[in-house]
């Protein structure tokens, strides 16, 4: 499968049972089990970088690109907190569950400033770039050339979130509860750290903060680089 391949069913999914599925894991209904440790690990991650901006003490003055956006996780909480946030999803099902959430906890449309877009066409400079947990449905050579796009639009940092290789073993059938049956299948990538850290210093940035979240089903870690 080519790397386009995977974008199509990617969207696809996205715009179909992949919405059904991640709205309400991404939502506070009720769910399965498995949806729900899915869920409070993924709260995790978004918790650490919410926490890692807070202590900065200046997210009212940053600019950020939420690239694979989702139904707006992270977005809403760093728009509510002062920062202006450019928010993008290859999904407009979404997209529009996004607009929806801000609407209903926001007090204003403009921030956070939605679009559908894959992340390889955004264009524009950014503070900070943050990218959760949307490398999974890539291979390494295609990440490579995401996370690379993605330094190019980071003044002057980046954070990105992955499912790393080391857990191969251990979650290879887990992550067949992530999207299970061939109808409802995008693949599921593991990347390895080394891999990722190579790229992100190849664009000129240093690695400053990591994390690692794990649940039973939910495995991420997150990296943080400045230049
Ligand atoms: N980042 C969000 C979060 O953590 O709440 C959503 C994570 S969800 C597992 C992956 C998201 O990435 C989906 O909303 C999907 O539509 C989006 N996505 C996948 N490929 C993308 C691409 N090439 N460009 C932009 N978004 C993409």
């Amino acid at each position: 499968m080519n790397a386009a391949d995977d974008k199509t069913i990617v969207r696809e999914y996205f715009n179909s049972t992949g919405f059904d599925r991640w709205r309400r894991i991404y939502g506070d209904g009720e769910v399965n089990k498995v949806q729900l440790d899915i869920r409070t690990g993924h709260q995790q991650t978004v918790d650490t970088v919410i926490g890692w901006l807070k202590d900065d003490n200046n997210l009212s003055q940053l600019t950020i690109c939420d690239a694979g956006c989702g139904v707006g996780s992270l977005s809403i909480p760093l728009a509510t907190e002062g920062a202006k946030v450019y928010a993008s999803d290859i999904s407009a099902k979404m997209v529009s569950e996004a607009q929806d959430r801000a609407a209903l906890a926001l007090k204003n449309t403009v921030n956070p400033d939605f679009t559908v877009q894959d992340l390889e066409s955004l264009s524009g400079n950014y503070h900070t770039v943050i990218c959760l947990d949307v490398l999974i449905h890539y291979p390494q050579e295609k990440a490579d050339e995401m996370i690379s796009h993605l330094c190019s639009l980071a003044q002057s940092r980046i954070m990105i979130s992955f499912a790393p290789k080391t857990f191969f073993l251990s979650i290879l059938k887990k992550i067949g509860t992530f999207f299970p049956g061939p109808s409802k299948t995008t693949r599921a990538y593991l990347h390895r750290e080394a891999d990722v850290v190579k790229i992100l210093e190849k664009n000129g940035f240093k690695i400053q903060r990591k994390a690692m979240t794990r649940t039973r089903f939910y495995f991420s870690r997150l990296l943080e680089a400045t230049r």
